[in-house]
This record gives structure tokens, sequence and C-alpha cells, in this order.
């Protein structure tokens, strides 16, 4: 049996019609397939490398760590010098009050342990999420996940979620003293982009403050230049009282954070002590591997051109199949018909080169998340395929 066939039979499947590209080598914007064929990658392994894949110091950080030590102990215990610098690094480009990460396997689990601690410091049990939000798969994001049908199969989940409603300031009210946490995308991804208003952002921040509640915002896709700026945040003109990153946050590697205020997360230090455990959380080669990730996105000073790039492909993406294109930076998503147009149109773009994918919570629009080092002449390029693929529908 081929390795495709192996893959069929004996790697766990998560649909029935898997794209089972087997790529053997990837580097920069570019993925190349077991028969040689080149991908333009336009969505970053789902907004994962914004630096390029196997940018070399990512590969070299990675080796070097390896070689000094791997695993050597559950987190939290011993000093580790790749966790140290990056957290030191990451809080340098905070606000005062995001001094501490906690790092995580991943971004469900930063949702997890953020879930966590806020029960924990409020004292209280509700929380409080948004429709069309994706958090994660695991129970505890499965549970404020915004789609009922994503949900349903896997009730009873977590009691006590409110679901509010982006950009509806009767949603507000539903926020009250007993609510710990609003957990709230700073930008919504697989709902399809939706941009927050700012009077409405500011309005949540302000009645979590007023009903002492902690506000969350989940940057594990949106977060780390994909906007345009290196927090989605910063330009929405508010702080959370935890921030999520993940995703883009370990340069490739399996590395996530929930980030809060020294007080805020001391409350898992005690009563009981271990309040959130992981075996492998912040492990040092991923450590060491974001690390080289975030210095090389502040070193190719990428963030700045982020906004003027979406604005090519808005620019390049005219054509009467296309309802609207929704974006901050690059993130973007392009709304077609239906799914069918969609599909059809993705199909075209792979089998051309151009690798791109459609949204959880919204199946018409197509993704687009490319390496935030992608080039003008890229950009144009990918654009024509895109808009080829259209007038075949
Ligand atoms: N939050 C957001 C906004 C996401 O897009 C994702 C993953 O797509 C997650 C959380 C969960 O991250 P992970 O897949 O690393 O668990």
């Amino acid at each position: 049996m081929n390795n495709r066939q192996l893959f069929l039979q004996h790697v766990a499947q998560t649909s029935d019609a898997p794209l089972a590209l087997e790529i053997v080598k990837a580097e920069g914007m570019y993925m190349w397939d077991a028969d040689g064929k080149k991908y333009l990658d336009l969505i970053a392994g789902i907004s994962v490398c914004n630096v390029g894949h196997c940018h070399p110091s990512v590969v070299k950080a990675i080796q070097d760590q390896a070689q000094q030590y791997m695993h050597l102990l559950v987190y939290g215990e011993f000093v580790q010098s790749p966790q140290v610098s990056f957290a030191k690094l990451l809080t340098d480009h905070l606000p005062e009050n995001l001094n501490t990460v906690y790092f995580t396997n991943s971004g469900a689990e930063a949702v997890e342990g953020a879930m966590k601690l806020a029960k924990r410091y409020t004292g209280r049990t509700e929380i409080a999420a948004f429709n069309r939000s994706y958090h994660g798969s695991t129970q505890g994001a499965l549970s404020i996940l915004g789609d009922e049908f994503w949900r349903n199969a896997y009730r009873p989940l977590l009691p006590g979620i409110q679901h509010l409603t982006y950009n509806d300031y009767a949603s507000l009210d539903l926020i009250t003293e007993r609510t710990a946490a609003v957990i709230a995308e700073s930008v919504q991804a697989e709902g399809g982009v939706n941009v927050p208003q700012l009077e409405w952002i500011y309005a949540l921040r302000e009645k979590c403050t007023a009903t002492g509640t902690l506000l969350v915002l989940d940057e594990i896709q949106c977060g780390l230049g994909r906007n345009g700026t290196l927090w989605a945040f910063e330009q929405l003109g508010i702080v959370p009282d935890i921030l999520l990153l993940g995703k883009a946050l370990g340069g490739g590697m399996p590395l996530g954070a929930f980030i809060s205020s020294r007080d805020i997360m001391w409350t898992l230090t005690n009563n009981p002590v271990l309040g959130h455990i992981t075996t492998f959380g912040g492990h040092p080669v991923n450590c060491a591997a974001g690390r080289a990730g975030f210095q090389a996105l502040l070193d190719l000073d990428v963030v700045k051109d982020v906004k003027a790039k979406g604005q090519l492909f808005h620019q390049h993406l005219k054509h009467p199949k296309i309802k609207e294109v929704r974006s901050l930076g690059l993130m973007m998503a392009i709304e077609l018909e239906n799914f069918e147009s969609n599909k059809k149109t993705i199909d075209y773009c792979i089998a051309n080169g151009v690798l791109t994918d459609w949204f959880l919570f919204a199946p018409e629009c197509m993704r687009i998340a490319p390496p935030l080092i992608i080039t003008e002449e890229e950009i144009i390029a990918a654009c024509k395929i895109i808009c080829e693929g259209l007038d075949r529908l």
C-alpha cells in the first residue's frame, strides 16, 4: 500500500473527504507534494505559519534546543530558559497587566485554562461567549462554541454557559455579577471574519469592568500580526484581563498560552495547589521555536505591511460571483453564493497550485489567511487563479 492508502486505513479520519495531499516539503510561502507539484499556501496551516514554513531561525532554534534538552519535568517546576525568555519577550510586547504567561499544548487548552482561572479568581460559575465563535474542540471549549450544530452531539456539556450575539448591545444585558468571564474572539474567524464595531466592543469592556467579570480575548487565530497590528485588540482600543494565544505562537510547533496579571494567575497556585496541570505545556523545544518565530516576525517587520497586502487582495478580487469580501489585514473571507460554488472554486485553486479552504461556520466563504510574508506578485498571481476558478462556475 502507498502512503495515501495507509493514511486512509490507519490514521483516524475527521471527514470522509480529506484533502489527502501528500506534502513532502514546505518552505516560506510554498509546499511541494510527493509528485513534485508546488502549492502557494493561502491559509498558513490555518493561521499558523505567519513567518512562512520552516523559517531558518525557527529550524535552528529547534535543532539547538533539542541538543540541549527536551522534556524534563511537568510544567512549572524547573526554570527552563526557553520558556522564561519567551515569556519575557512576549510580555515586553504586551500591556502592563498581561505580565504572566501560562504556556499550554494547544489553543483549546489555553481556553480551558482561562475558563478555570476565571472561575477560581471570581468565585463565579457562569461563562458567556458568542454565537459563531470557535474556541476549540475539547469539552469546555466546545461548551462555549457558538454553533448548536457542532455542539449538539456532545451534550451534556458544561452548565452555566450563556451565548451572546456579536455586535449586539442587548446581549450585553446578559452579563451580570454572576458571570465569571466573557470569552470573545477579537475578530471572529470561523464565523467568516466578523470585525467588532468599536463602540460595541468598548461597551463590552465597560460592562465586564462594571460587573467584575473577566474579559478574555481569544487571539489564537487573529493575534501575532495577522490583522495588521501585533495584537488585534490594539485596533479595538481595549485591553483584556486574559489573552489567549496559540497557532502562530509556536512558530510551527504546538504551543498555546493564556496570559494575565500576576495577581489573577496566582489563584492557580493554592487551594487546591496545581490549579492547572500539564505534562508537555510549554515544551522547551516548542518555546524555543516560538521565541525564534516571534523574533523573526519582529525582525522581518512584516506586520506594518499586512493591511496594504490585504487591500491588494481586495483590488484583485473583483468578480461578479463574489458577494462580499470581509477582512482585517490578512484574515479574509470571500463570500460566494453557497458552499457548492465555494468548494468548486477551492478545488480549482488546489488543482492549479493555490491552497485555500472554507470556514467552519461560514462554508460559503473562502478563507484567505496566508503567511504574512506573501509578496505582491504572489497576491496578484493567487487572485488570478481564484478569479479563473470563479469564471468556471
Ligand atoms: N480559538 C480559535 C479562535 C481558533 O481558531 C482555534 C482553532 O482553530 C482554537 C481556539 C483552538 O485551537 P487548537 O486547535 O490549537 O486547540
